[in-house]
């Protein structure tokens, strides 16, 4: 029997980390604005300058950094906000914690935004959401051109997609602010956290005011201090900051990502490949503009009966992998019909019938290419059994 890697143990954080973090413990400076060059503002320069973004700013979570983009553009009560239908059930959330409703967007097989529903729903709304799920990009091209031409802002939602690239430059810096999560199963890990990035002085001094930079705290960000005196005292104050623990568990973590993504995305591609040679498996190949940076694999079950995708996942289990198949798992987060809390959500046949064939298999990149192997091999012979027996 193939043995399979650990697919969800995580990383070992950088050692270098941990002098940094004695350092903090043993002068209780776990407060951001304690000091002008904590760890959180060393984070937000070095982010920002990795991304090419002119300004950062470090939250508590991704979500966090997409409430607060949605709140320093603006936008009034019950504004509508164009999101994916397939994407996790924080982004929805997001909106509706910001007081404005989702208005979900249909994606098609390869899990990107259908560009035509885009289009439809677009006059009808006030801003959008683009969540780059599982980092796969949607073809930004043609939602940038829909959306400066309409004045609509929009706000990428580039949690799973650090390391990215569109033309050759990073997802999170084409929209007008750019969000990231630094949560266990993403890229970096802190265990929580989220940064977002923007060119925009005056929604980045309103996001840091509403961050929880009280008084005159925002003094301590080198960002253009005009707008400041403009917000002072006039936004609420949502206290969404970041420990120095967190940035210093991310800093080190900065240095290894270039070769993070790139190993990543060979064991991606390398999986991509085997599976692909099976005809009932597909792999949606990436757009032209898009260098991706994966820690995941998602595959569509093609031409298969609904008992074959049944003994399909029950082969799957035996052999100790886990696969989820979106649709088709219990609760799952990122099945738009899950999302109760939104009342009524709209049919949405393409986004359906995509979540009920597509597999989301865990990929990290510190596994070598024989386990990935190991993995191709326990999904080619599941799907090889599953299809023959239902055809005998
Ligand atoms: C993880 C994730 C989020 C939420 O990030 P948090 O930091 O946990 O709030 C949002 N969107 C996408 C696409 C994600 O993958």
């Amino acid at each position: 029997m193939t043995v399979l890697p650990n697919l969800t143990q995580a990383e070992p954080i950088p050692a270098a980390a941990m002098a940094e973090v004695t350092r903090i413990l043993e002068t209780g400076d776990l407060f951001r604005y304690t000091s002008e060059q904590s760890p959180v503002a060393l984070l937000e320069a070095e982010f920002a300058a990795k991304l090419g973004s002119t300004y950062a700013l470090a939250v508590s979570s991704c979500s966090a950094a997409l409430f607060l983009s949605l709140k320093a553009l603006g936008l009034p009560r019950d504004a509508r906000v164009l999101i994916p239908a397939f994407t996790f059930a924080a982004v929805p959330s997001s909106v509706v914690h910001a007081d404005c409703v989702p208005v979900l967007c249909e994606c098609g097989d390869n899990y990107r935004i259908n560009i035509d529903d885009f289009a439809a729903k677009l006059p009808s709304v006030d801003a959008v959401i683009i969540s780059h799920m599982r980092g796969h990009t949607s073809d930004m091209d043609a939602i940038m051109a829909l959306c400066d031409a309409a004045g609509t802002p929009v706000i990428e939602d580039a949690a799973h997609s650090l390391g990215t690239t569109w033309h050759g430059r990073n997802i999170g810096t084409i929209g007008k602010i750019g969000c990231f999560s630094f949560q266990s199963y993403k890229m970096l890990n802190a265990g929580e956290g989220g940064i977002m990035v923007t060119d925009d002085a005056e929604l980045v001094a309103k996001a840091i005011i509403m961050s929880g930079a009280y008084e005159h705290n925002w003094r301590k960000h080198p960002v253009l201090h005009t707008p400041f005196e403009t917000w002072q005292n006039q936004l609420p104050l949502y206290n969404l900051r970041l420990n120095t623990l967190s940035a210093a568990l991310i800093r080190p973590q900065l240095a290894a990502l270039d070769q993070r993504v790139r190993d990543g995305r060979r064991n991606h591609d390398h999986v991509a490949g085997l599976l692909n040679g099976h005809p009932h498996l597909q792999v949606p190949a990436p757009l032209d503009a898009e260098v991706r940076a994966p820690d995941s694999i998602q595959f569509n079950m093609v031409n298969m009966t609904e008992a074959q995708v049944e003994a399909f996942q029950a082969s799957t289990k035996v052999a100790g992998l886990n696969v989820q198949i979106f649709g088709r798992s219990a609760d799952n987060a990122r099945a738009f019909w899950n999302w109760n809390f939104l009342g009524e959500t709209p049919d949405l046949p393409m986004t359906r019938a995509m979540l009920m064939i597509a597999c989301d298999v865990r990929l990290p990149a510190r596994l070598t290419l024989m386990e990935c192997d190991a993995v191709a091999e326990v999904l080619i012979a599941a799907v090889t059994h599953a299809t023959a027996k239902a055809a005998a």
